[in-house]
């Protein structure tokens, strides 16, 4: 087993670690490869790296790259938000597409529906939205347009909508109508991108199955798409959160497993 992580995030954004200390875990969990994917700066919801701390985690993870030359390869990446400007071509060695907000219908009072930031504004967002299949349809719908208009080379946790709904909370995820909206999406895009399977709803306790859950994952075996698993670490001790598991789960299901090295070789 080829071990490597694409979706990683230090310091320079929301996570807790340099990106030495990632780079390290990384290297001591046994891993040919490890892409950094901090945040894109979002201007409508302020998240993300601003011109200074992008500038400084480009220059860090460049140097890790010199400095691991032979040990580890390293890329740096970023993780891309739909709504964020695109960065020029050739600045990063690859791009994550991720959905992170919903643009709410006219009229609403909210214009910026945030899908993964708290319960409370994920409750917010459902009302903004005028209920919660408003909001699902928006967020898929978003996915797709975000898949349509820009070249990424991995879309990111797909059905991250799914975050706070564990035990259904707030819809039926089992439902016809919820998993066609979905896999509509999917099958629109899985051969034209890497799909990754991500673990980070697991590692912070949201989930208990990765993004995106196990019946998509037998779309994309269908649909003979690539994927690749990623942790979306945020602390140097989940860096290979339950990678093993996920990989040797997708393997044995018949689903085509890619790392970075694939992608970018
Ligand atoms: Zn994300
Ligand atoms: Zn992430």
């Amino acid at each position: 087993m080829r071990l490597g992580n694409a979706h990683t995030h230090t310091l320079y954004c929301d996570g807790k670690d340099t990106p030495r200390a990632m780079a390290e875990a990384a290297l001591a969990a046994g891993f040919a490869s490890l892409g950094f994917s901090g945040h894109s700066y979002c201007a409508a919801d302020g998240f993300g790296m601003q011109p200074a701390a992008l500038a400084a985690y480009k220059a860090e993870v460049r140097e890790l790259q010199r400095q691991y030359h032979g040990r580890m390869r390293i890329y740096l990446g970023l993780e891309l938000d739909s709504m964020s400007e695109l960065p020029p071509a050739g600045e990063y060695d690859y791009l994550i597409g991720s959905v992170h907000n919903v643009q709410a219908p006219d009229g609403s009072v909210r214009t910026v529906c945030p899908v993964d930031s708290s319960v409370e504004t994920f409750e917010e967002s459902i009302a903004a939205c005028g209920g919660v299949e408003q909001f699902i349809r928006a967020y898929y719908a978003e996915y797709d347009r975000m898949l349509c208009t820009r070249r990424v080379d991995i879309a990111g946790h797909f059905d991250l909508i799914c975050k706070f709904n564990a035990a259904n909370r707030y819809f039926d995820e089992q439902a016809a109508e919820y998993k066609e909206i979905a896999a509509t999406v999917l099958r629109r895009h899985c051969n034209n991108v890497v799909f990754e399977i991500n673990t980070g709803g697991m590692s912070k306790g949201w989930r208990d199955r990765p993004y995106p859950d196990y019946w998509l994952w037998e779309l994309l075996r269908d649909a003979g798409a690539r994927v690749i698993i990623n942790t979306d670490t945020h602390a140097a001790d989940t860096v290979d959160y339950a990678l093993r598991e996920m990989t040797e789960r997708a393997v044995d299901m018949g689903l085509r497993v890619v790392t970075l090295d694939d992608i970018l070789g």
